[in-house]
């Protein structure tokens, strides 16, 4: 997955470092407050199916992503944490990061 001009370009307009707020060992989600374990990566592209003569459908491709969507989301609220993969991990271990999008 690589970064394309206009990520980098939001990634240098934002500059909101932030820093997971801990309950326990597990890091509090910034919108819902939730304690999360782990972060959902939601990519948008094309799947391929096989449809045989029964309608029955086979995967016929590996997923192949477009660009359009890459958000790395709260389980609980969808909320987009992190702006990269590399921000969900810091935020999973209370590390720096940068917010996918903007909090009320
Ligand atoms: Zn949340």
């Amino acid at each position: 997955m690589g970064e394309n001009g206009s990520r980098v370009q939001d990634r240098n307009r934002k500059e909101k470092r932030l820093t997971s707020t801990f309950s326990g060992n597990m890091p509090q989600c910034p919108k819902c407050k939730e304690e999360i374990d782990y972060i959902q990566n939601v990519q948008s592209g094309l799947m391929t199916w096989k449809l045989t003569k029964d309608g029955e459908y086979e995967r016929e491709d590996d997923f192949e992503e477009d660009d359009d969507t890459n958000d790395f989301r709260c389980p609980k609220c969808q909320f987009n944490i992190g702006l990269t993969e590399e921000d969900a991990v810091n935020f999973l271990n209370g590390q720096p990061y940068d917010l996918g999008e903007d909090l009320d």
